[in-house]
């Protein structure tokens, strides 16, 4: 009776950089992975989902996933709002 056990079950496996990283944001609410869009970054600006790319987000090389905490359009905004205040209108 040698029979080698072999049942280590790893299932499928993604071989993407950061995985752990995602699993983690994900866990963390900064992340969410929906149907069929994939995977989602939560904007820290207007604090909804948008898709993690750069068309959404712009590229930051110091962040983990390399996506700025800011969707562009909260990007633009908080940009212009500086100006505006300057010039005594209401910030959103
Ligand atoms: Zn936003």
């Amino acid at each position: 009776m040698s029979r080698a056990r072999v049942g280590k079950h790893v299932g499928p496996y993604a071989p993407i950089v950061g995985r752990g990283f995602i699993t983690a944001s994900i866990a963390a609410g900064r992340y969410r992975l929906t149907e069929p869009l994939g995977l989602e970054k939560l904007c820290t600006g207007c604090g909804d989902y948008w898709p993690a790319d750069t068309e959404f987000f712009y590229a930051k090389r110091d962040d983990l996933a390399g996506l700025s905490s800011l969707c562009k359009a909260c990007y633009r905004e908080r940009n212009t709002a500086r100006k505006r205040t300057a010039d005594g209108v209401e910030m959103a």
